[in-house]
């Protein structure tokens, strides 16, 4: 695809959808309730490290739910597949982020993209104490970014006094011996991972990462094992939005994570990483203009990884 076609193509998404106020923005956490719902940008990185942007690209916001693809990551390289696969599974639930539901034989909970999934992830992250397992968490994001990441405080401690349903399933998970006894301690790093400030191009930077084999196409550092990409992709794209996971696989086709600041990332493998950010949520708790950008990029880019209809062999990895 040319480029400008490319900067076109996302202009006019931008301009489109500019007037779409449908949604509403998250306020289960009181801070999240303060941000601008108008905030709208789009930035697409592709492996080989060129950058476009539109809208409100340097507005930085916190990761909230996209930040459990990443922490899947680390625990991964922690612990291996094997054993993290006996603490969370790899299945859909069909349920909300934030449902209270375990699998009933095995007391996991069922993946890792939903809230439940994603603080037992968090508490498998390698450290000696809460400093160095931060470090860690923030480290490992740092590779990703490119640059020195921060922990919005205001966000965290807003989360960490009303997060009162996150910290009953870890109760519901220690009942079951399936995290460990150090709940708060898992539950704070949960809740910072969550308040990692980014922005627009951020989420896009990462997304390409993961698109290019765990390396940063800007920094061209490694953020990832490459072993783990697949790992990553796979639930990204079974639950990556909740309980659009099905239909979002079934009309856009490519791997993807949301999260109620309003980001989406999608992941086109050896092709680009997409970011969008726009604080109003659908009832799933997804970006609503996010989830139409996304569509409508991966339509016209015919993106979808099964997409065999078009002849186009620099954007479908699968009918190449
Ligand atoms: N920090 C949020 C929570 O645990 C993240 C949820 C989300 O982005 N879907 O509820």
């Amino acid at each position: 695809m040319a480029q400008e076609n490319l900067e076109a193509v996302l202009n006019d998404l931008h301009c489109k959808y500019k007037s779409l106020q449908d949604g509403a923005v998250a306020n289960y956490i009181p801070e999240l309730a303060k941000v601008n719902p108008d905030l709208f940008s789009i930035c697409v990185v592709t492996v080989d490290g060129e950058v476009y942007q539109v809208g409100d690209d340097k507005q930085l916001f916190t990761i909230q739910s996209i930040s459990k693809v990443f922490a899947y990551g680390l625990a991964l390289e922690d612990h291996g597949r094997d054993y993290v696969l006996t603490r969370v599974g790899v299945e859909p639930t069909g349920d909300a982020f934030n449902a209270i539901i375990l699998d009933e034989q095995s007391n996991r909970p069922l993946n890792p993209m939903v809230n439940a999934g994603a603080i037992a992830t968090t508490s498998l992250i390698k450290g000696s104490g809460p400093t160095e397992r931060l470090n860690r968490m923030l480290n490992m994001f740092s590779r990703y970014m490119g640059h020195d990441v921060f922990v919005d405080m205001s966000v965290f401690t807003s989360e960490r006094s009303t997060g009162h349903r996150n910290r009953a399933m870890a109760h519901l998970m220690l009942n079951f011996g399936m995290i460990d006894r150090n709940i708060e301690e898992s539950l704070d790093l949960y809740f910072q991972q969550c308040a990692v400030m980014v922005n627009c191009y951020d989420l896009a930077v990462m997304a390409a990462t993961l698109a290019n084999k765990g390396i940063n196409p800007i920094t061209k550092d490694r953020a990832v094992d490459s072993s783990y990409i697949k790992d990553i992709l796979s639930v990204m794209y079974t639950c990556g939005m909740y309980n659009f996971a099905g239909e979002w696989a079934y009309k856009i086709g490519i791997p993807a994570k949301s999260g109620v600041c309003g980001g989406i990332i999608a992941i086109v493998p050896n092709k680009m990483g997409i970011g969008v950010f726009s604080p109003r949520l659908d009832a799933r708790g997804n970006s609503v203009r996010g989830v139409k950008v996304c569509e409508e990029v991966s339509q016209e880019l015919g993106l979808h990884l099964f997409e065999c209809s078009r002849n186009n062999s620099k954007v479908q990895p699968f009918c190449n």
